[in-house]
């Protein structure tokens, strides 16, 4: 159907998080990182796809005004988040234009995604549907039920980490946040799965985890700088 036309994608970048595990005055992902708030790394990695047309920061309401400069040095929209991640994607969902044919939904404290990651991500949502950006398991894995004792280990070949970018087809996506049914769900491919959508995991990098603590920040400007950043 679309031979021959190239695609389009639409980034809907979350921001609109508390970062209350992180323990700083501001949420991370508004920390300045080699120089540049750490959403603005994420914004980079879209701009330089092609195919990248719309690009959506969603942010908490209060910082709305804050993000005009961005709004104008990048030409991307600014929509307020809500309570859950649910809700931030919700709303930056709306904002998706009608010519747009798959939307990424990516986190804005992994600034060290590349464009080629998002690249492959993107191929495989537009062969299967669905696709996210994930790592294997380095470590052994066991579950618990009690948090104590180990109920059984598992075969960490067998382990995945979702990150994001996660890829849809826009109809997926749309359809799998229609409602409000399930605001706990920690990521999109979760909700798509409840539709009956399998995603396809596409091997990312370790690089490209989340800032959740004070190490992984530390970290992060590290290979930035490797990166010549
Ligand atoms: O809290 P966590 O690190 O899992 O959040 C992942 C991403 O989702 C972050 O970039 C965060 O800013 C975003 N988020 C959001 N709105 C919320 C909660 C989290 O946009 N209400």
């Amino acid at each position: 159907k679309n031979r021959g036309k190239i695609m389009k994608l639409a980034a809907v970048i979350v921001a609109g998080g508390s970062g209350k595990r992180f323990g700083a005055a501001k949420p991370k992902q508004f920390l300045i990182l080699n120089k540049k708030p750490v959403f603005e790394w994420s914004i980079k990695a879209f701009k330089k796809l092609k195919e990248c047309t719309d690009i959506i920061l969603v942010v908490p309401q209060d910082r709305i005004d804050e993000m005009l400069k961005y709004k104008k040095q990048y030409g991307i929209e600014v929509v307020a988040g809500g309570k859950e991640r649910f809700d931030s994607v919700k709303n930056g969902l709306k904002a998706v234009g009608k010519d747009i044919d798959l939307v990424a939904v990516h986190d804005a404290a992994r600034p060290l995604i590349t464009p080629e990651i998002i690249k492959n991500v993107m191929k495989a949502a537009y062969e299967n549907g669905a696709a996210i950006a994930a790592v294997n398991s380095k470590d052994s894995v066991k579950f618990s039920k009690s948090g104590t004792k180990i109920t059984k280990s598992l075969d960490r070949k067998n382990i995945w980490y979702a990150q994001t970018p996660q890829i849809f087809k826009k109809e997926i996506i749309e359809k799998a946040y229609a409602g409000r049914i399930s605001a706990s769900t920690t990521d999109d491919a979760q909700l798509v799965e409840k539709k009956g959508v399998k995603s396809t995991l596409v091997f990312a990098s370790y690089e490209n985890f989340k800032i959740t603590e004070q190490t992984d920040f530390l970290l992060a400007q590290a290979i930035l700088k490797k990166r010549g950043e």
